[in-house]
């Protein structure tokens, strides 16, 4: 075992404090990363106050990981000391299942063990990115183009293949027009995805407040769904909805935007059960839907898209003391629009 310097949660809803875990001795097919940066991610902030059910303290989070190869295992073939590299939401999994099979690991039938706040099929508790070192097999680390600066890049391990997934999986590009629901993390990525695809693309949002980003970043209009004029002015008008929000939204007028056969796919994840009216659906043949990452295949693909058409998150860079703070900021949505942190500041005074 290896000792790394990390930023640790002792006990649900706790400050940070700066600390160590073990990482494990390199096996044959292991690749040790130092890190760069570490992107925060709201479901960072859901685990380190155990929102998501019982979780396992000290908890140090973190799944949007950059970093640089420093060491690899006798069997390692992808990867050599000195690759930029970039680690997502999960570190193993079955590697048997349909699921596994078909690339899309994420949902295993065994289960993807996650970056952190899990247990590796071994047994051992994983320990996420807001770390200086991981150790995770050379299947699940993915390759960041030289194209791509390591601190943007980070957040588009979680963030950018969450929408990328569903806009390619649902067919975005030129003649579809997509929606995007909530300009955040999530939000921001999606609309920079779908217009470099092709896509006409519409954000809606509860205010206007963040209508000069939105066309900047290649939204085509903008519109407030706090005014209800927008639910009327925009009736049947998209082939797909990307809704990045977590808080339950009324689903029957969102799928009252839909056009013929299109399809509202659903990225947040609201603690409380949704409900609408199953003739929404009826009227116009619409599917309502989910998607959640992407496998470790669409994952490289996503960053090499990235690097082709110059995209990457909109960044805070912030320093280890600060993520705290940054924690309350992302609650009240202060942020444009992702914290990253920057991981030499971990061992410094
Ligand atoms: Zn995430
Ligand atoms: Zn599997």
């Amino acid at each position: 075992m290896a000792t790394t310097a990390a930023l640790v949660v002792p006990s649900p809803g706790a400050k940070f404090e700066r600390s160590t875990v073990e990482r494990r001795e390199l096996r044959d097919r292991d690749v040790l990363i130092d890190i760069k940066y570490a992107g925060i991610c709201h479901s960072d902030i859901h685990q380190a106050k155990e929102e998501w059910g019982r979780g396992t303290f000290p908890l140090v989070p973190g799944h949007e990981i950059a970093g640089v190869v420093a060491a690899v295992g006798p069997g390692v073939t992808k990867y050599a000391v000195g690759d930029r590299v970039g680690v997502g939401c999960f570190v193993d999994s079955c590697g048997e299942c349909e699921a596994c099979e078909a690339g899309e690991e994420q949902y295993c039938l065994k289960g993807a063990v996650p970056t952190y706040n899990g247990k590796g099929y071994d047994g051992e508790t994983t320990y996420g990115g807001y770390s200086q070192s991981v150790v995770v097999t050379e299947h699940f680390v993915v390759r960041i183009p030289e194209a791509l600066p390591f601190d943007a890049a980070a957040p588009l391990l979680c963030a950018g293949i969450t929408v990328y997934s569903p806009l390619r999986h649902w067919q975005a590009g030129p003649g579809t027009k997509v929606a995007v629901v909530g300009m955040g993390g999530l939000g921001h990525m999606a609309v920079k995805i779908a217009h470099a695809l092709g896509a006409e693309v519409t954000v809606l949002s509860q205010t206007l407040s963040k209508e000069t980003d939105g066309l900047r970043l290649g939204a085509d209009h903008y519109y407030a769904t706090g005014d209800t004029a927008t639910f009327k002015t925009l009736r049947r008008s998209f082939d797909l909805i990307i809704n990045t929000v977590s808080a339950n939204l009324p689903l029957d007028a969102y799928l009252g935007l839909l056009r013929l056969d299109g399809t509202m796919v659903n990225l947040g994840a609201p603690p409380e059960s949704s409900s609408f009216s199953v003739f929404s659906l009826l009227g116009g043949r619409r599917s309502l839907a989910g998607s959640s990452v992407a496998g470790i295949r669409e994952t490289q693909e996503m960053l090499d898209f990235c690097a082709e058409h110059g995209i990457a998150s909109e960044i805070e860079l912030i320093g280890a003391d600060e993520v705290d703070e940054a924690y309350e900021r992302v609650l009240r949505s202060d942020v444009r629009y992702r914290f990253v942190i920057d991981i030499a500041t971990l061992t410094q005074e």
